[in-house]
């Protein structure tokens, strides 16, 4: 049996996995089978890592992390979970390829998974002109008209990285108020491929095999008016990925996972979570870090007392 199983591989699971390494615990991370190194792998220059002043590729972060939780005695394995039992002192974790894993604890680390629009023809259209990822589509869209639907940082990082490729690019947001960071939407902004759409939500998307557009409505007029794009990129943020654990672990009012004051202490013993699956407000690869290592040195608490009262238990007999 392990000590600690660490579910998730982004900077959380990563970080946790780094100081659980350290600490001895020889962590076992279930990295997921595609998705491993999470949302850093689709995006680009990450600028904001401390340590990197010339920025970073997302998945050269991701790569680095690994290897260094590998250098310390991490074991990786590349699959998904399916099942979990996470009542009761010994936990179980079982993969798609069957597998069985057991530990004393686990460290919970999903991270959170793209919004839909919610609109009918946006799954039919998925990978036929709708994505979720420029870094990973963009290139398809060379000398194309697209559209970024959001106006947070995902929606300006989108549409700024698919102007390499694009020759123009609407940012279409439902509102006139940004949650972008001033430096980003300001790239946004300055950037002649990019124009801007506000008060519009999307109404459709259409297109018979390919994306040909999308209907807008202004959201102060109520005119509707078609918009002709061969591209649609959806960055309108992301959901807690607790599919999992639901009516296992409490979960707060925004569907994150509930955790004892800033411990990652869940309200089951001996499970921890860390990273976007417990933060509804920072969502940043360096507060997901920072919340690993609170999983990490909590989970190394938690196996420390477990031992300490079986040694007493031990010892009364
Ligand atoms: P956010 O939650 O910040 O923004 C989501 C945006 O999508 C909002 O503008 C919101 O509009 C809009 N939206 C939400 N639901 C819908 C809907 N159904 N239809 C239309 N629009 C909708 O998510 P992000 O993914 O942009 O960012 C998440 C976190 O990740 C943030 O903390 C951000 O700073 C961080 N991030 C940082 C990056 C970096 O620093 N390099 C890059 C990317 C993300 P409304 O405002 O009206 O609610």
């Amino acid at each position: 049996m392990r000590h600690v199983i660490i579910i998730g591989s982004g900077p959380a699971g990563y970080t946790a996995a780094i100081y659980a390494a350290r600490a001895n615990l020889a962590p076992l991370v279930i990295a997921s089978s595609v998705e491993f190194g999470g949302e850093l792998m689709k995006t680009t220059e990450v600028e904001n890592f401390p340590g990197f002043p010339e920025g970073i590729m997302g998945p050269d972060l991701m790569t680095r992390m690994q290897q260094q939780a590998e250098k310390f005695g991490a074991e990786i394995i590349y699959d998904d979970v399916v099942a979990l039992e996470l009542e009761g002192p010994v936990k179980a974790v079982t993969l798609g390829n069957g597998d069985r894993h057991e530990a004393h604890a686990i460290i919970y680390a999903t991270g959170s998974a793209y919004r839909k629009l919610g609109l009918p023809d946006e799954e039919r259209l998925s990978g036929y002109g709708v994505s979720w990822c420029a870094t990973c589509d963009g290139a398809f869209f060379r000398q194309k008209t697209v559209a970024v639907i959001g106006g947070g940082d995902s929606a300006m990082e989108e549409a700024t990285f698919l102007t390499r490729f694009a020759d123009t690019v609407y940012i279409v947001h439902r509102s006139d108020t940004f949650r972008a960071s001033a430096a980003m939407l300001d790239r946004a902004r300055a950037d002649e491929k990019i124009q801007f759409i506000t008060n519009a939500r999307v109404q459709h998307i259409y297109g018979a095999e390919l994306v040909t557009g999308i209907g807008l409505i202004d959201t102060v007029t109520g005119e509707e008016r078609t918009l002709d794009v061969q591209g649609v990129f959806v960055a309108i943020g992301a959901d807690p990925r607790t599919h999992l654990v639901h009516g296992v672990l409490e979960l707060t009012e925004q569907g994150t996972i509930a955790v004892d004051g800033r411990s990652s202490r869940t309200s089951v013993p001996g499970v921890f979570a860390a990273g976007d699956v417990v933060d509804p407000t920072y969502k940043q690869a360096i507060t997901a870090a920072g919340s690993g290592t609170v999983a990490a040195l909590d989970a190394q608490h938690y196996l420390e007392t477990i031992a300490d009262s079986a040694r007493a238990g031990s010892a009364a007999v």
